[in-house]
């Protein structure tokens, strides 16, 4: 038997630990983004959805995200 160890943020599996502990070091935490804006309503469903946001992360780094799918009671729309 193997003990493999998995990045709870990625997926990616290693037999090592610390790596595992590395690669989880490496992803940008949401928990510590802040929102600077979104733009480009569409009507969707009846309600008017943002199209993208624009993110800040702690390091500074700013990345903009595009609507993908609305999720309603744990399913998709
Ligand atoms: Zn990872």
């Amino acid at each position: 038997m193997k003990t493999l160890f998995k990045c709870s943020y990625c997926g990616a599996i290693y037999e090592d630990p610390n790596k595992a502990l590395e690669c989880e070091t490496r992803h940008l935490k949401i928990e510590d983004a802040e929102l600077l804006g979104v733009s480009g309503y569409s009507n969707i469903l009846g309600e008017e959805f943002p199209l993208e946001a624009r993110i800040r992360f702690s390091d500074g780094t700013e990345a903009d995200y595009g609507f993908s799918r609305i999720v309603k009671n744990g399913g998709s729309t």
